[in-house]
């Protein structure tokens, strides 16, 4: 029996493995598919993202860094010059962190999980905690009866291409371009990446025009060469749970995506470390394998809080920000504030607290 069977290979899943393993436990990851695999993604990796893996130690591939931020909504352009966004490219960056935590893989995929045992269509997998990191659609949490996915009530649906073009190093992010093609709020961006750019775009569900077409047209528009066009659902920030007893959620399998920007990188890597960490104390401190959720979710409290926030500015935004005036009159404040959030420099929860008063 191994001390923990992680689901799924990605950022949250492989962060798991690798602080586990640190920490002496016995680790088994299981991914349905062979990596290096791809995963639909900006591959946009926030200053807060990049300072968190160089504290853990991990080395991965960079194609890319965006010295400037350029956002147009409303008509207007708004360029930030703070800490870098660096751009990677997912099957590396996921390959590179799995690699690098040393423990047993095997390609399965995964159907249920019941107690200890993990189920999968070729075989089945004994761990004292389980760790559901298995992204937007989670088998693990929906095996174990948490609604983290339903549909288009909790997700978006985001398009990338890998496109050849220019070198640059300014990331645009563009609202404009979305909003108006579907009346929606989303946002299309370019992330340079060496001979090329990660050229994409999200909106929530019900703007019924096609994005492929629209991510095509986008980058031809940019001076770029469309690659294949995939799609793959970005959760809006509904945590409806995060485990029980030895079932951990990690990563997107748990809701944690920023809802109004779709980042999910920086909440895959932090709660993967925490979920390690969690089951350790479990397993090591307290000697039962039922103390891990508990521990878990105090752990990811303030992630879980910061979320929620992130939902509520969406809903916002939603009502609010396909009006002119509202770009006009908070355009550059709220770029400013986003961009402490995702420096690491402030918080939702700070930030909201003026409305909060209201
Ligand atoms: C188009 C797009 C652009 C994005 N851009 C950015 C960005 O620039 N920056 C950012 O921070 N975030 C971005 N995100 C969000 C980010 O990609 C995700 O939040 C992040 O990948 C979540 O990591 P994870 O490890 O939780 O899950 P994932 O990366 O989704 O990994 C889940 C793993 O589980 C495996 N799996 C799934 N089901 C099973 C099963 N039943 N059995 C076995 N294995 C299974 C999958 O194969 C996969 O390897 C973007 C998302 C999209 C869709």
């Amino acid at each position: 029996m191994y001390d923990l069977v992680v689901v799924g290979a990605g950022p949250a899943g492989s962060t798991v493995a690798l602080v586990a393993n640190r920490l002496g436990l016995k680790v088994l990851v299981v991914d349905r598919l062979q990596p290096p695999r791809e995963k639909p993604c900006g591959g946009g990796l926030t200053p807060r993202t990049w300072k968190l893996l160089e504290r853990l130690g991990v080395e991965y591939p960079v194609y890319g860094a965006c010295k400037t931020i350029e956002t147009r909504a409303a008509g207007y352009k708004y360029v930030l010059r703070k800490e870098p966004i660096l751009v990677t490219r997912r099957p590396d960056f996921d390959y590179a962190l799995l690699k690098q935590s040393g423990v047993d893989f095997v390609k399965d995929q995964v159907v249920s999980v019941n107690g200890n045992t993990v189920v999968g269509k070729s075989g089945e997998y004994q761990g004292r905690v389980i760790i559901g990191a298995d992204g937007a659609t989670s088998t693990v949490a929906r095996s174990i009866g948490i609604a983290n996915y339903k549909g288009h009530r909790t997700h978006a649906i985001a398009y990338m291409t890998i496109a050849k073009g220019p070198p640059s190093d300014n990331c645009v992010i563009d609202f404009d371009v979305v909003i108006n093609a579907t009346k929606r709020v989303g946002y299309a961006w370019v992330f340079p990446l060496g001979e090329g750019a990660n050229i994409g775009a999200g909106v929530g569900w019900g703007a019924w025009i096609d994005m492929r077409r629209l991510v095509i047209d986008y980058a031809e528009k940019a001076g770029y060469k469309a690659g294949n066009v995939l799609g793959h659902p970005l959760s809006l920030g509904h945590v409806a749970g995060v485990g029980n007893r030895n079932v951990l959620l990690a990563g997107e399998a748990a809701g944690l995506v920023d809802a109004t920007t779709g980042e999910g990188i920086y909440y895959a890597v932090s709660t993967g470390a925490a979920a390690a960490v969690a089951a350790y104390a479990a397993l090591k401190i307290y000697g039962k394998e039922r103390h891990a959720f508990g521990i878990y979710r105090e752990m990811i409290r303030p992630y879980v809080e910061e979320i929620k926030k992130s939902r509520l500015l969406s809903r916002m935004a939603k009502t609010l920000g396909t009006r002119r005036w509202v770009a006009k009159l908070l355009g550059r404040r709220l770029l400013n504030l986003y961009t402490k959030v995702y420096t690491g420099e402030a918080t939702y929860s700070l930030l909201l607290k003026p409305v909060e008063r209201l």
